[in-house]
């Protein structure tokens, strides 16, 4: 680069020289040559003159007597003596002297432009190549009237090429101090091109500088010239960038952000349904590793047709679409899909948004399950009452025998829709989260010894033997005394009624560092591993008909489960068929500080 601008403004230096040596040269020279043969003819007027005072004498300038031109030759070398060449013509052209040649060897010179002028104007001069001596002359030529015959011409001349030798001369010296010009301009150019490509080279740096993204201005030169302004808007610009850069970037990243820490699965298709974008939601819907690459084509990644469905009628004009796809097939979850037109600058396309209504779903079909569930649970006892009411009417009531024994279905089959109305209601209580727990400082083995006074009676009608095993100094508990009992009460109920005769139920505590697990263990029936999970669920039995044999509305676990959660602990259960089950739940121990807390709620 520097070179480059060194050689270049070097060479404009050298041809700006050339462009005003070259005219110089050709006028010096033309002027110089001007000047000498003014200076010639001048000099040869001047020769003329005296020779024309003093001619030679009379009868030797006639051709026609020879032998009486012996003066001539003197005459002729004397005017000679200053140099320049002179001839002596006749009128018809004849040489009668030469002061440089032999007369016998000369032509006729009646052609010569100078001769022929001088004798018909008395005087004539020329410049050309004599024919006698070989070399360019300056001629002048005067006309001498001769006494009583033709004139004569008197002819002087002088080299032409003389002025060669001090044109070289000149030439020489332009061109020598032209040289020595050249040089210092040459230096000069130097230093002025190589601070210029310095301050270049610097602006270039800086400006690669920006393109790699360092916006740091450039310090100012201050030489007050168009390349400190240049250098001052080169920074204004770079600031700017750095500004816009700035901006857009944390917006960027704040989309970015946005778009990816959404559940929802957002992604954009062109007009040739290929995608623009999607985020990590989109991918985790449709159970790809990693978002799909911009470029991809939406069928390729997409396989549910009512989406792409979708896409495809907001690509030909309508504004928006809903859809609804599923996913997965063991585990299906549904979303909602809006896809709407986007237009950005000139392009458009869809967005798609996927927003998870998998709980919505579920929480339908449990509302349809519930309604259905309770619907069937009624109408078993209402059924049975209305039956046997109805059989009383007609005229059992007459019947000794039987009126007792349907009494008693009638009134066990209220007791059972008491229950269920009994349990319904607390359902519904929970679910408005109107339960008002009294959360209380408990003696774990005080608790645990009340609830199985109760149970004493109908285990022992079922030959149950109903034992406690509590480890020793177990710390006291934060419960609702009352919802508590419910819990162990439940899960009691429970264990003597799918514990066949002869078995056992022990209830044991135990503790860690903040809460105690109770268990409640039996040697029952046992529950299957695939019901495991869903025993907690309202409604779910594992044997429809035993748990209704056995006064069992479903609800049981459900509501103990709900009631352990809302005072922060657990339940579970391990079970194997045959060998009996082990219910566990937790309850926190006692901390004033919590307690009070709760006891606000
Ligand atoms: P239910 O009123 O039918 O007892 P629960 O909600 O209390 O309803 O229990 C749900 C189901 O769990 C029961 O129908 C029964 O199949 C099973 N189950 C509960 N406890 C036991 C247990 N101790 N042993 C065996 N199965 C049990």
């Amino acid at each position: 680069m520097r070179l480059n601008l060194f050689w270049k403004l070097g060479l404009a230096f050298f041809a700006l020289l050339l462009a005003v040596l070259l005219p110089i040269d050709f006028y010096a020279e033309r002027a110089l040559r001007r000047n000498y043969e003014r200076a010639g003819f001048e000099q040869l007027h001047a020769i003329a003159r005296i020779a024309l005072a003093d001619p030679p004498q009379g009868s030797s300038l006639s051709p026609a007597h020879p032998e009486e031109s012996a003066g001539l030759p003197s005459w002729v070398a004397r005017m000679s003596a200053s140099g320049v060449r002179v001839t002596v013509i006749t009128s018809d052209g004849k040489v009668l002297a030469d002061s440089q040649s032999d007369t016998s060897t000369m032509e006729n010179h009646a052609a010569r432009p100078e001769i022929r002028d001088a004798l018909a104007n008395g005087e004539g001069q020329s410049i050309r190549h004599s024919v006698t001596l070989n070399r360019d002359l300056l001629y002048y030529a005067a006309r001498l009237p001769a006494a009583g015959g033709p004139p004569v011409v008197l002819r002087f001349a002088l080299p032409a090429q003389a002025p060669d030798e001090e044109l070289w001369d000149f030439r020489r010296r332009l061109w020598l101090s032209s040289f020595v010009m050249l040089l210092v301009t040459g230096v000069v150019s130097l230093l002025i091109s190589r601070s210029f490509s310095d301050r270049v080279d610097r602006l270039t740096r800086f400006s690669l500088r920006v393109a790699e993204g360092d916006f740091r201005p450039i310090e100012a030169d201050r030489s007050g010239d168009d390349m400190e302004t240049l250098a001052a808007s080169l920074n204004e610009t770079a600031a700017r960038l750095d500004r816009t850069i700035r901006t857009l970037t944390e917006e960027r990243n704040l989309s970015s952000a946005i778009l990816g820490s959404m559940v929802e699965g957002v992604a954009v298709v062109n007009a040739s349904e290929r995608l623009v974008f999607a985020n990590p939601g989109f991918a985790e819907i449709l159970g790809l590793d990693v978002p799909p690459q911009s470029g991809r084509a939406l069928v390729e990644v997409v396989r549910q047709t009512e989406l792409i469905e979708a896409v495809r009628r907001v690509l030909k004009g309508e504004p928006r679409v809903e859809a609804e796809i599923v996913t997965g097939t063991l585990r299906q979850r549904f979303f909602a899909a809006t896809v709407a037109s986007v237009h950005a600058a000139d392009a458009s396309g869809a967005i798609i948004v996927l927003h998870d209504i998998t709980e919505l779903r579920k929480l339908e079909r449990v509302r349809r399950d519930f309604v259905a569930n309770v619907s069937h649970e009624l109408r078993t006892p209402l059924t049975a009452i209305q039956g046997f009411s109805e059989t009383l009417l007609a005229g059992a009531l007459d019947d000794p025998q039987n009126r007792v024994r349907f009494l008693e279905i009638i009134l066990e089959h209220s007791k059972r829709l008491a229950r269920l109305t009994d349990d319904l209601l607390m359902l519904s209580k929970m679910d408005a989260d109107r339960l008002n727990l009294e959360i209380s400082r408990l003696s774990v083995s005080q608790f645990v010894e009340s609830c199985v006074e109760t149970t004493q009676r109908p285990a022992a009608e079922k030959d149950l033997r109903v034992s406690v095993n509590l480890a020793q100094c177990l710390p006291d508990i934060a419960a609702d005394r009352r919802r508590l009992a419910e819990i162990l009460q439940n899960l009691l109920d429970n264990a003597i009624q799918y514990t066949p005769p002869g078995g056992q139920i022990m209830v044991s505590a135990s503790a860690d560092s903040d809460e105690v697990t109770f268990t409640v263990s039996d040697t029952g029936i046992g529950i299957p591993q695939a019901d495991q999970p869903r025993i907690f669920e309202r409604f779910y039995r594992v044997d429809v008909a035993r748990s209704r044999e056995v006064g069992g509305t479903g609800l049981g676990l459900a509501i103990a489960k709900h009631l352990v959660e809302v005072h922060g602990g657990r339940i579970w259960v391990d079970s194997e068929v045959g060998q009996g089950s082990q219910f566990h739940f937790t309850v926190p121990i006692f901390d004033p500080e919590r307690a009070s807390s709760r006891n606000g709620r």
